[in-house]
């Protein structure tokens, strides 16, 4: 049942280097193919994800990681408007807070993970705590070497009680990023998304490859796996997550749960009085 972008995953265990990865292949895609087939798995996506609340078994955490301006919004816009607002939201990671920072780093993620029957979309991730962690040196490197593994096993935790985790790398070029930048500092509707501070982390453009690069190879697992998505072509991008988590979805076999035993065979109900 696998499509042609689960060539997008990371295997277990593979070494990564995303400099040998086009961030702008498409394949055979063209921007009106790619939005004609968007739509139809977005179609099936829905009706899926209202088998999923239905059934109240599984629950999906669909982790969103990249560079500034990668498109973990616009996911967020293009994909997830597929699902069900009755059970689907989205949560964002920002700078933690001080009462964050007294617990341990999965204490603020842990608390808004899906339940069964949920969908959640996370903007950025646990995996912050190996990113900008790291690379700016917020913790000693005896703790972030840790997270690896707590990770993986928190991970595991939520796939055994049902929750499907499957984590998309957003990998856009240093300089598709500066246009999108350029871009959000010449349209008034788009100022409040550009922070001066990007430019830092911006100017750490290696190191945060480096952090990537050792994320994804470290806890890309069977449970939960990691996608290196090229992101640079928006509809390119939209198209293959909403495939991917279309793929996931089918491949739980679900069906509608069947009517309460006492009411099988009925089939009309008596008028009152
Ligand atoms: P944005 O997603 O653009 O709204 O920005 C959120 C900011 O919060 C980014 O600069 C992240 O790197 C930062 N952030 C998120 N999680 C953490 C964390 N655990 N520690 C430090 N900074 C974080
Ligand atoms: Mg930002």
């Amino acid at each position: 049942m696998a499509s042609e972008f689960e060539r997008h995953l990371i295997q277990p265990g593979a070494k990564v280097r995303l400099a040998d990865h086009d961030p702008s292949e498409t394949r055979e895609w063209t921007k009106k193919t790619a939005r004609a087939r968007l739509d139809e798995v977005k179609a099936r996506l829905h009706v899926l994800h209202e088998m999923l609340h239905a059934n109240g078994k599984h629950g999906l955490l669909v982790v969103l990681q990249g560079m500034d301006a990668c498109g973990k919004d616009g996911v967020i816009k293009h994909v997830a408007d597929a699902f069900n607002h009755i059970a689907c939201y989205a949560a964002p990671f920002k700078v933690p807070t001080k009462v964050e920072l007294a617990h341990d780093f999965l204490w603020r993620v842990h608390a808004v993970t899906p339940g069964r029957g949920q969908v959640a979309f996370f903007n950025r991730s646990h995996y912050e705590d190996v990113l900008v962690v790291r690379v700016e040196s917020l913790v000693p490197e005896a703790v972030w070497r840790q997270r690896y593994e707590a990770i993986n096993d928190f991970e595991r935790l939520l796939m055994r009680n049902g929750v499907m985790v499957v984590k998309f790398y957003l990998h856009i070029s240093s300089e598709e990023q500066r246009e999108r930048m350029e871009d959000r500092l010449r349209t008034p509707e788009d100022h409040y998304k550009f922070r001066v501070g990007d430019f830092a982390t911006r100017a750490k453009w290696d190191e945060y490859m480096t952090a990537y690069e050792q994320a994804l190879r470290r806890c890309s697992t069977a449970e939960a796996p990691w996608y290196l998505i090229p992101a640079d072509k928006k509809w390119y991008r939209n198209l293959a997550i909403a495939q991917i988590l279309l793929d996931r979805l089918e491949r739980l076999g679900m069906s509608w749960p069947p009517l309460e035993e006492e009411a099988q065979g009925m089939t009309a109900i008596a008028p009152l009085g």
